[in-house]
């Protein structure tokens, strides 16, 4: 027998109790006379004691132990002089009468506790050492316990778990494919699933009525710290529904979740259109832990002489509550350089300190009297000591430019509080964007995402200009400022999908060709059907308040897309090269 109890269960009630463990020696402290050793499994570290009294050459043997070997032990519990109060274990420690190594081990590169010395690629080579960390493991764990409380509630609520191919050909969600070369059909591929879009929506017409997956999607983008090429998501879909099911849906699931992992109790989400969203935060995913909201400024700041502000189509500012006197004219000239930097890219930021005597002190002091800027602070509610920060320009990019302002101050002023969550339903998206560059629609959920019911007549009819005011019915679940979900209700019309395929600039036979299935599907009785996706490992980090998805991912890969420990991608032999006719392609492309 290994064990007969684990490392993090011995309480005072065990007490002259004989005893088995298993685990890895976590540390160990020589006294000479006494040799202490912390045992650690996933459940917790218990303490050895090997004395040169007791047994001398037993001691021996613990005292030329390594970190991290594998050790089975016996002994008595007792207990302990000198109590250790952080740890579940820490009023006993086991006395050791026999000892067997199970397995010896190397020196760790890096230290295996709480903190590591390790760097993040030598932490993702030996990413199994990595994985022992409590702090690591702890989030692994969590997010086995997220899965098992998503499967219970949507089970609960009659949805059915369905696998969907893994092979299959792309779909369209707007990022590069994976693609895999078929060895049987020679020079063809599949592409790994950006989604189950298409499949969860064929299973809606099939009549499954409930479907969900916490599946592996794929997307060949560029990385970031919270994007991986492979991710996973809890996707769902939903027949005879409107919006307002799914949302209740979802925010019920939401709540769950809340409730059973981390035992916070949720209040109901508020829900705000895209447009204000835009309007109010400059982002469709705001940050709502602190208010700041936008104040727009054209009618009671222009034509006053100011000529940038005249010229600008929106003149919008934020009011930072008590910081007038947080900021010098340096600290100002400060924060108008970060404005300016390139990713931001604002041109100048203008500042109004509101001072407690009812004067202002403003860069604009010139242009407006302080009359004028007391209608201003009216508008944006100031108070004495507020600090206004505005801003001015093109409305999109002043928006996005304020929108970056807003979240700094929001960090500096110690507003995103730890352990505040404040979820929000973002409704109403664009159905369609107009892209510039490549003159043509883009989808902005997907492209069979359904028009809102009272704009599929101008959808079907309107011209070009009218397409750009089409509305959709999808929305985004934003937590904390991250999206953690977006859907849709579909359009379940084989005529309004192809007018969709139309405007988004499918031909017809590109359309048949990538979406026959579907279109072919809609003709034999689809039902009205939407759904929802949220981002698992996103989720996962936000509700425990962090901001990398990686450290809940156990083999993630770095930034280039790599995986580390196994070192891939890789190349591989000229014989599989030949027999996916790869070698082939490359040969003709050469000549
Ligand atoms: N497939 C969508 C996505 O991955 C989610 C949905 O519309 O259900 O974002």
């Amino acid at each position: 027998m290994y064990r007969t109890h684990n490392c993090g269960e011995l309480r005072m009630d065990n007490v002259g109790q004989t005893i088995t463990l298993s685990g890895w020696l976590q540390a160990s402290r020589d006294f000479g006379g006494m040799t202490f050793i912390d045992l650690r499994d996933r459940y917790g570290i218990t303490q050895l004691v090997f004395n040169m009294e007791d047994d001398e050459a037993l001691c021996n043997q613990a005292r030329k132990l390594g970190r991290e070997y594998v050790l089975k032990i016996s002994g008595l519990v007792r207990e302990r002089t000198n109590k250790n109060p952080n740890r579940p274990t820490g009023n006993i420690e086991i006395e050791v009468k026999s000892l067997e190594v199970l397995n010896a081990a190397k020196t760790p590169p890096f230290t295996i506790e709480e903190d590591t010395d390790g760097g993040e690629d030598l932490r993702m080579k030996y990413r199994y050492l990595d994985l022992r960390r409590k702090k690591v493991q702890d989030n692994i764990i969590f997010r086995s316990e997220l899965a098992i409380e998503t499967r219970k509630y949507l089970a609960n609520k009659d949805f059915i778990e369905v696998e969907t191919p893994v092979l299959i050909k792309s779909t369209p969600e707007g990022a590069r494919d994976f693609v895999v070369p078929s060895r049987m059909n020679t020079g063809e591929f599949y592409a790994l699933p950006q989604s189950p879009q298409t499949f969860k929506q064929i299973l809606m017409v099939a009549g499954f009525d409930k479907y969900f997956q916490i599946v592996k999607c794929f997307r060949d983008e560029d990385l970031r710290a919270d994007r991986q090429p492979e991710f996973t998501q809890i996707d769902c879909e939903m027949s005879f529904v409107t919006q307002e099911d799914i949302l209740n849906t979802f925010e019920g699931l939401t709540k769950h979740l809340f409730k059973t992992t981390i035992g916070v109790d949720l209040a109901d989400f508020p829900r705000i259109s895209y447009d204000e969203a835009m309007e109010k935060y400059g982002s469709d995913k705001p940050d709502l832990r602190f208010d700041m909201a936008f104040t727009e400024l054209n009618d009671v700041a222009q034509q006053k002489g100011f000529s940038v502000f005249d010229n600008a189509e929106l003149v919008v500012g934020i009011c930072a509550t008590a910081q007038a006197n947080a900021y010098s004219n340096k600290d100002i000239k400060a924060l108008t350089e970060w404005m300016q930097q390139p990713q931001i890219g604002a041109k100048g930021l203008v500042y109004v300190k509101v001072n407690p005597d009812g004067t202002f002190k403003s860069s604009v002091g010139k242009f407006f009297s302080d009359d004028d800027l007391k209608v201003w602070a009216n508008k944006m509610n100031a108070k004495p000591g507020d600090l206004l920060l505005i801003l001015s320009g093109e409305t999109e990019k002043t928006r996005k430019q304020l929108n970056n302002l807003r979240l700094e101050m929001g960090r500096r002023m110690g507003l995103m509080k730890e352990g505040d969550f404040k979820p929000l339903w973002v409704l109403d998206f664009p159905l369609l964007e107009w892209d510039e560059e490549s003159n043509r629609f883009h989808a902005m959920h997907h492209p069979f995402t359904s028009p809102k019911k009272e704009d599929v007549d101008r959808m079907m009819a309107g011209d070009h200009e009218t397409m750009k005011s089409l509305r959709a019915d999808a929305y985004d679940l934003v937590i904390n400022g991250s999206e953690i979900g977006g859907g849709s209700i579909r359009i379940h019309d084989r005529a309004l999908q192809s007018r969709n395929f139309d405007l988004l600039g499918f031909s017809k036979e590109e359309a048949a060709d990538q979406f026959g299935f579907l279109l072919g599907a809609f003709e034999y009785g689809a039902p009205p059907h939407g759904g929802i996706a949220f981002g698992f490992d996103r989720l996962c980090a936000v509700l425990k308040g962090q901001s990398s998805i990686r450290d809940f991912i156990a083999f993630p890969k770095n930034n280039q897309g790599r995986d580390m420990m196994i070192d891939a991608p890789a190349t591989i032999s000229a014989e599989q090269l030949e027999e996916l006719a790869l070698l082939l392609q490359k040969k003709e492309v050469e000549r």
